[in-house]
């Protein structure tokens, strides 16, 4: 049987609890999430379990990465829930500080990613990446992991993680877990809670244009380049069909610097979003 999970709600007890683990010489995992858990966390949950000796979840809304006309104030909150599939998956510890636990004061301080952060939804969601990495980077000053996990879902964001730690040189090895689904190829995500049926149903189309256009692209002849524009026309175009969507762009990036490409001659990301009645959704797909 699962044991339980040790929760920390102050900056303190989670210190403790860590600096406890490693003191028995354990190698500390973190995975940092938004809470509203789903199979997609509990994928990284278990994939931090299988390299680390104790692992710490942290759940934090984090109110710095949302704008001010977006779902912070909405964003599902399921502790209880949560904290079971910490257990149910191997995390032995749950961080889930309050506000003003992280933040007591107005936040003067932030860590900004430059370039990797003027792409994709850098520029259509000002300051998220800001909050993103300022959050992140407070996580890790916290705890302290030896290793942490993030998902491919958020394309962009594990990108940006990356470089951070890489030009910052905090002693910390980031993991990317793959893009856990639904059986119809959605992306798993917290959000995905506030479509209603009908959307529930077209966001399945999301899924299918970026496996359309990466079929297409993977069967173009390796003889002559690729051509991004018609793949990238006909990506926009599968998207438009789907009933209710709105989309904010669909396009195909460099897989490591993120910008946009005109031929395929290396690594792609192919990143999406769009808005399906209330409700903001990404996905990604790369091309080898
Ligand atoms: P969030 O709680 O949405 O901030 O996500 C926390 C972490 O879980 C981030 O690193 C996400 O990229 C990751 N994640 C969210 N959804 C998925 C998914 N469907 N598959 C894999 N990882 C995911």
């Amino acid at each position: 049987m699962a044991s339980d999970v040790q929760v920390a709600e102050t900056i303190a007890e989670v210190r403790q609890l860590v600096a406890a683990a490693r003191g028995n010489g354990c190698r500390i995992g973190l995975v940092p999430t938004m809470g509203a858990l789903h199979e997609g966390h509990a994928s990284l949950i278990r994939a931090a379990k299988a390299e680390a000796d104790f692992v710490v979840v942290s759940i934090f809304v984090n109110p710095i990465q949302f704008g001010p006309s977006e779902d912070y104030a909405r964003y599902p909150r399921t502790l209880p829930e949560d904290l079971e599939i910490c257990r149910l998956n191997g995390g032995q510890s749950a961080f889930v500080p309050s506000v003003t636990e992280m933040y007591p004061e107005p936040c003067w301080t932030f860590t900004d990613v430059e370039k990797l952060s003027y792409t994709l939804c850098g520029p259509r969601r000002p300051g998220h990446f800001r909050g993103v990495c300022t959050v992140v980077q407070k996580l890790f000053n916290i705890v302290q992991p030896d290793l942490a996990w993030f998902g491919a879902k958020d394309g962009q964001q594990a990108r940006v993680i990356r470089r951070m730690v890489s030009d910052l040189n905090i002693p910390v090895e980031i993991r990317i877990g793959p893009t856990v689904r639904e059986a119809d190829g959605l992306a798993m995500s917290s959000r995905n809670q506030y479509l209603n049926k009908a959307e529930r149903q077209s966001a399945a189309g999301i899924y299918q244009a970026l496996s359309e256009v990466r079929r297409l692209a993977l069967e173009r002849p390796k003889t002559t380049p690729v051509e991004v524009e018609p793949l990238r026309r006909r990506l926009e175009e599968l998207l438009k069909e789907i009933p209710g969507a709105r989309l904010e762009y669909a396009e195909f990036v460099d897989e490591r610097t993120l910008q946009p490409l005109d031929q395929l001659d290396g690594p792609a990301l192919v990143a999406v979003a769009l808005t399906l009645g209330q409700t903001r959704l990404i996905d990604n797909v790369t091309i080898p």
